[in-house]
Parts: C-alpha cells; sequence; structure tokens
C-alpha cells in the first residue's frame, strides 16, 4: 500500500509554494493541498518562479510528487446559476486564470465545489457547469478540474454520483475531469462511510473509479443525511477512526493523495493549532490518539 497523506496549509505571500512544502513536511506528510490566494476570495498575486523552483527542489528531495499536489478553487466561484451572465462570465474568467495559475505553479489537479443552485432547477445547474467547465478548458490546457463530492447543504449541486455523472457526461474534454470525494460531505449527504465499498461499486458503474482522483478525509460533527457539512477531527466526529481508516487503506484507492482538512484545534482562541502531525501520525499507525482535552 502506497499512501499518500497530507493536509490543506498555507501559500502565503512571503515564501509561496516554498512555503507550503517546508509547512506540509513539518507534518510529516507527503503530499499536501493549497488555495493559491484566499479561499474566499478571487484576489490573487502573481507566481513568484524562484520560490517554484526552491520548492520542486525541496519535493524531489523528500520524496513528495507534484502529481499529488493538490489546489482547492475559493467557495465563492459558483457556475451553477446563469441568471446573471456578467458574474457567470466573471467565474469561468477567473477560473481560466487560475488554471492557468495552477499549470504556472508546475500542477495538474485543482478542487472545484460545483455551485449552488439558487436561481435556476437542478437540471439547468448541471449544464451551466460544465458548458463552463468546457468553456474554461477552451482556453486552457494540461490542468485537470476535480468536482467534489458535497453535503448538500442549501442549494448544492454534485451531492451524489448521479449528479457528478450528469456533469461529467456534459464535458467534452473527458481526460480532463475527474472528482474528490470527501468523507464528512459524503456521510452528511447521506452515505454510510461503513460501507464504503458498496458506495466505491456504484460509483464504478456510474462513473468508474478510475476518475476519483483525491480524496478529503475529514470527520463529521453531524450524523448520515443531515447536509450540515461541519468537519470534524479524525476519530472526534460520527463517522470514526476505524471507518476512516478503511477509506485511506481501501486498495482500489491506492496511490491517490489523501488530504485532511480537519478544524484547527482551539481553533475559536488564540492558540489554536493544527491538528495534522499527529493526525497523520496515527493514520500512518492505524491507531487513534486521544490529542484534544
Ligand atoms: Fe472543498
Ligand atoms: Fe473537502
Ligand atoms: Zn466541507
Amino acid at each position: 500500500m502506497n499512501l499518500i497523506i497530507g493536509s490543506h496549509v498555507s501559500f502565503n505571500s512571503k515564501k509561496q509554494l516554498l512555503g507550503s512544502v517546508e509547512e506540509a513536511l513539518s507534518y510529516n506528510a507527503n503530499t499536501f493541498m493549497i488555495y493559491t490566494g484566499g479561499a474566499q476570495s478571487t484576489a490573487r498575486s502573481s507566481i513568484n518562479d524562484e520560490f517554484t523552483y526552491e520548492a520542486f527542489k525541496v519535493m524531489l528531495e523528500n520524496n513528495i510528487n507534484p502529481k499529488n499536489v493538490i489546489v482547492h478553487a475559493p467557495y465563492i466561484v459558483n457556475l451553477a446559476n446563469k441568471s446573471d451572465e456578467r458574474k457567470y462570465d466573471f467565474y469561468i474568467d477567473f477560473m481560466t486564470n487560475e488554471l492557468n495559475r495552477v499549470k504556472e505553479l508546475g500542477l495538474d489537479k485543482i478542487v472545484l465545489h460545483p455551485g449552488s443552485a439558487t436561481t435556476c432547477s437542478r437540471e439547468e445547474a448541471i449544464l451551466n457547469i460544465a458548458n463552463g467547465i468546457n468553456k474554461i478548458y477552451e482556453k486552457t490546457s494540461d490542468v485537470m478540474i476535480l468536482l467534489e463530492y458535497m453535503s448538500g447543504k442549501g442549494n448544492e449541486v454534485g451531492t451524489s454520483i448521479l449528479e457528478l455523472k450528469n456533469i461529467i457526461d456534459n464535458i467534452n474534454d473527458k481526460d480532463r475531469i475527474g472528482v474528490c470525494l470527501d468523507t464528512c460531505h459524503m456521510n452528511d449527504s447521506g452515505i454510510d462511510i461503513s460501507k464504503f465499498n458498496e458506495f466505491l461499486n456504484e460509483f464504478d458503474s456510474m462513473i468508474g473509479i478510475d476518475k476519483i482522483k483525491c480524496v478529503h478525509v475529514n470527520d463529521s460533527m453531524n450524523t448520515i443525511g443531515s447536509h450540515k457539512d461541519r468537519h470534524a477531527n479524525i476519530g472526534y466526529g460520527t463517522i470514526g477512526f476505524d471507518n476512516l481508516i478503511n477509506v485511506i487503506y481501501n486498495e482500489r484507492l491506492n496511490g491517490i493523495p489523501f488530504i485532511l482538512e480537519t478544524p484547527y484545534i482551539n481553533r475559536n482562541s488564540n492558540d489554536a493549532y493544527p491538528p495534522y502531525k499527529m493526525e497523520i501520525d496515527s493514520i500512518k499507525n492505524k491507531k487513534f490518539v486521544d490529542f484534544i482535552q
């Protein structure tokens, strides 16, 4: 089993990708995920090639394969609605630039929340999302969008295998589209993670297991089907440590990156700190360690 495990890390103006790699290594991770700017904003600074060059040197020295490094698009991008054409076009332009930034960083995968159908039906939203991605692909190359499996909070689209399949079916360049699972989102959408193999069977027959390019590993603060999307630390939620270990070590997902997006410890106080080193350690040892007092 080739375990590829990491977490969300920061990408800041000081050291850009080099800082991200250093943070990932401090957690003993062999991959990581970044937003190339604010997760909730479309403001982006330019890429400094020297930091990128240095980052690749450090990745090479530490056996981090850039193919396993994931970028996440900001949450505010929403390709589901087309009632405001100017906004829809803005998101397409923003994502076109974002894919070019990913390529400039030497990376090739970006996770996208499909969108939220607030001013149209889910069926229309699915077509708007696919058409938007087709437009983004016309002006970019090499970078693949991974549609994230969503919890179904509000009007989120992409909250079932069928909805993801319907988006993918309408995308012209099938080689550049993949899926990013998220265990918290799956649980909250109504999937029982203790029956993960049954989910994979269904996914395989409808989309194909080879389309799963990344898994976000999060426990959930809420029960199955709650449509809430609140992440919990590994072993501290309703999914539980053993079920998450069975996802991470599932042979059918061997070699794909697993990314933690779990909350910081004491996150509402001044001494908040990341749980990732401890979580990665407990995942490697397959043994739950109670690190939160
Ligand atoms: Fe996400
Ligand atoms: Fe996620
Ligand atoms: Zn989430």
